[in-house]
């Protein structure tokens, strides 16, 4: 690596920033986004001076660890890994968790130099954020690690010590920023466009500058963090991609060997990011990594993302990874303090929450970025050692966050960000999603980012159940399933018998109970099986509320009625929105059956019930029947009143026997007033009523 002598470069760019900033009025008052005019391009560092070159800092090398032994973690190996692919892992939060008591250990149980660990199982990069000033005034930290500049430089040399490269995480803000918010510091917060590019500049600058002082081996520096179209306070495109020259510049003259990177998420929405990367080529943005952060819980599907990073690299010829990940070993929280996914979470889990699933997890994500997607040079686990401060209280917690930043943000936190930080804050949301247990001992996991450049095929075993949810008819049959779905090491499925923790007797004893839910209980490959059980008053009818337009029904219409049909209209229905509908001018031309054949009911005994309403019918003759193969055995008599006032013709019990025919049914049949019989027939069931 070459470096030059820069200073005078420097200041001479950094007026000409200025001068175009100050008269070219398209960087400051366009309305409309557009490209930067000549003169607004950062002023280049060709022929201001004399180039000298220096030797390259002696930083250490990373060494690949040799292959990791372990006996039960599963990994398939990665064949399109190569030696400089970026395993990352952000580990912000450490200086504050150590300020905090805790301890990290090796896999001897040794406690050791967490970089020493992460180094140890293949880890080659750590990302840090780095907030301007996240303290109020009177010197308390908002928490997230309370992380700023020195906090990098810090983990910084003691990365660089095991030959770990430094992804320095400027968000540009006090405290957190995401799609969600990005609030411009406090000390930026009234500047114009101009001045905050210029701070950006000057801020980048310094922070490598003291980076580079600390020999700090910067391997990446992001320009904000998750920008998706807002960043530092801004909302323009012309205004964002001024704040990013302005930064971008910065690590060209200070770090000219760190990749330039901006972050975007939400992958999902494949439409953001290609407009994201087009913009940035409108603006002919200098950075060479196109980042997104990938949960899999909420980004889409590992195709989706591959498929628009590799877009974006082929179009745009920019470099691609994933910046953010992570994946919950175990659904518990440890902390006291609510967690992101896990118990009670309803979200998409493509893996178990297991130390297996985990490990699954980041396979799958690095198999993707380094073997499917074009330019893919690497993935970032998302604070893979934030754990908790203690296993006590929520108390003794909160007082350990409240002083050391420990939680992802402290009260103090209020000062800056009220509406969100100040009201919710708290301890960790992660801390299931860590490679450390509670004690800080690591989990079979952190092995992955090592066994992936070997794979560690060991035998497949089940590692967790997949639930079952049933639905049965209460009046019917009571069966069990016999086998579950294991969900196995290798992230395959296979099914395994499963015992139930319930008698038949005691199944059998909420029949009377009525329809409900029930979770039971049991044991499979090992582990527990939880079966969710519906019993439900099955309805054997076909479009039994017309919801699916009536096709199932048939109408035999015997006095020829003006209006015989399938109605859409919810202030007309019993249930749902649809219903069917008659009406007819002539005095006894409504006079119809409405019917439905059910071939295979199993031998037992059987309700049937139809509900009706309607008006202006005059006399009536309206009732539900069953017949059985063809034969009228039983009526229900009911009738016609006003507007609203459903009546429900119910046959209390008819039986069945094997392979006969039946068909269930209303007739209706109306002199009419004088203004035209109508009515409505909705919400017809036949249900078992057992033996
Ligand atoms: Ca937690």
């Amino acid at each position: 690596m070459t470096y030059r002598i820069i200073i005078p470069v420097l200041i001479l760019s950094l007026v000409l920033l200025l001068a175009a900033c100050g008269s070219d009025p398209s960087s400051t008052n366009a309305s409309s986004e557009k490209a930067p005019a000549e003169s607004s391009i950062p002023a280049s560092e060709e022929g201001t001076t004399v180039p000298e070159t220096k030797a390259e800092p002696a930083y250490p090398a990373f060494t690949i660890p040799e292959k990791l032994a372990s006996d039960t973690l599963h990994v398939k190996k990665i064949d399109g890994l190569t030696d400089d692919f970026i395993l990352g892992m952000d580990i912000s939060s450490l200086l504050a968790e150590e300020a905090s008591g805790v301890k990290y250990y090796d896999f001897d149980g040794k406690e050791a130099d967490l970089l020493k660990i992460l180094a140890g199982a293949g880890v080659n990069t750590v990302r840090v954020r780095v907030w301007n000033d996240p303290f109020d005034k009177d010197g308390n930290g908002y928490g997230g690690g309370n992380c700023t500049i020195d906090t990098a430089l810090e983990i910084g040399k003691r990365a660089t010590a095991y030959g770990i490269g430094l992804l320095l995480d400027l968000h540009y803000s006090d405290f957190w920023a995401d799609p969600a918010k990005q609030m411009a510091p406090k000390a930026w917060k009234d500047m114009d466009v101009e001045t905050k590019a210029e701070a950006v500049y000057q801020y980048t600058k310094e922070c490598l500058e003291k980076l580079k002082a600390g020999g700090v081996k910067v391997s990446m520096v992001q320009l904000g963090n998750e920008t998706n179209g807002t960043m530092c306070g801004v909302k323009r495109w012309v205004d964002i991609q001024a704040l990013m020259t302005a930064g971008s510049k910065a690590v060209r003259e200070i770090c000219p060997d760190a990749l330039v990177a901006v972050h975007f998420a939400n992958p999902e929405n494949a439409d953001n990011y290609l407009n994201y990367a087009s913009k940035l080529a409108y603006y002919s943005l200098d950075y060479d990594v196109f980042a997104s952060s990938y949960y899999p819980y909420w980004h889409g599907t590992l195709e989706n993302l591959s498929s628009v990073l590799s877009q974006i690299a082929e179009k745009y010829d920019k470099k691609v990874m994933v910046m953010e990940t992570s994946y919950a070993y175990t659904e518990e929280d440890t902390d006291f303090s609510g967690n992101t996914i896990g118990e009670g979470s309803a979200v998409i889990k493509n893996w178990p929450y297991t130390v297996q699933g985990q490990a699954n997890e980041v396979q799958a994500v690095i198999r993707t970025i380094a073997e499917d997607t074009k330019n893919g040079i690497g993935v970032v686990y998302w604070e893979g050692a934030w754990i908790s401060v203690g296993t006590e209280s929520w108390e003794k917690n909160h007082e350990i966050w409240e002083k050391y930043g420990s939680g992802w943000a402290s009260s103090f936190a209020k000062a800056y960000d009220p509406d969100d930080a100040g009201k919710y804050y708290g301890g960790c949301a992660v801390d299931n999603q860590a490679f450390f247990d509670t004690e800080g001992k690591p989990l079979e996991s952190l092995k992955v980012w090592n066994l992936i450049r070997y794979g560690n095929e060991t035998a497949p075993v089940p590692d967790a159940i997949e639930d079952v949810a049933l639905m049965l008819d209460i009046n019917g049959e009571y069966e069990l399933p016999e086998t579950v779905n294991a969900v196995m090491t290798d992230d395959s499925k296979q099914a395994v018998p499963v015992t139930w923790n319930i008698t038949a007797e005691e199944l059998e004893s909420y029949r009377a109970k009525g329809p409900a839910k029930y979770e039971i209980n049991g044991e499979a490959g090992g582990m527990e099986a939880n079966l969710q059980l519906s019993l439900i008053k099955y309805n054997f009818l076909k479009d039994w509320s017309f919801e699916e337009g009536g096709e199932a029904w048939t109408a035999t219409d015997l006095g020829k009625a003006d209006e015989l049909y399938v109605e859409d209209k919810s202030t007309d229905s019993m249930t749902g929105t649809k219903h069917y509908h008659f009406w007819s001018a002539a005095q006894d031309s409504v006079k119809f059956t409405l019917e439905q054949s059910l071939k295979e009911l199993p031998t037992g005994s059987y309700s049937f019930e139809i509900s009706i309403m309607g008006g202006d019918a005059g006399d009536t003759d309206v009732y539900a029947y069953v017949k059985i193969n063809g034969e009228e055995i039983a009526k229900a008599p009911t009738v016609i009143t006003s507007y609203n006032d459903w009546h429900t013709a119910r046959i209390d019990k008819f039986d069945v026997a094997e392979g006969q025919e039946v068909t269930v049914g209303i007739y209706v049949q109306c002199s009419g007033d004088g203004n035209g019989a109508w009515g409505k027939i909705d919400d017809a069931a036949v249900n078992s009523i057992g033996e």
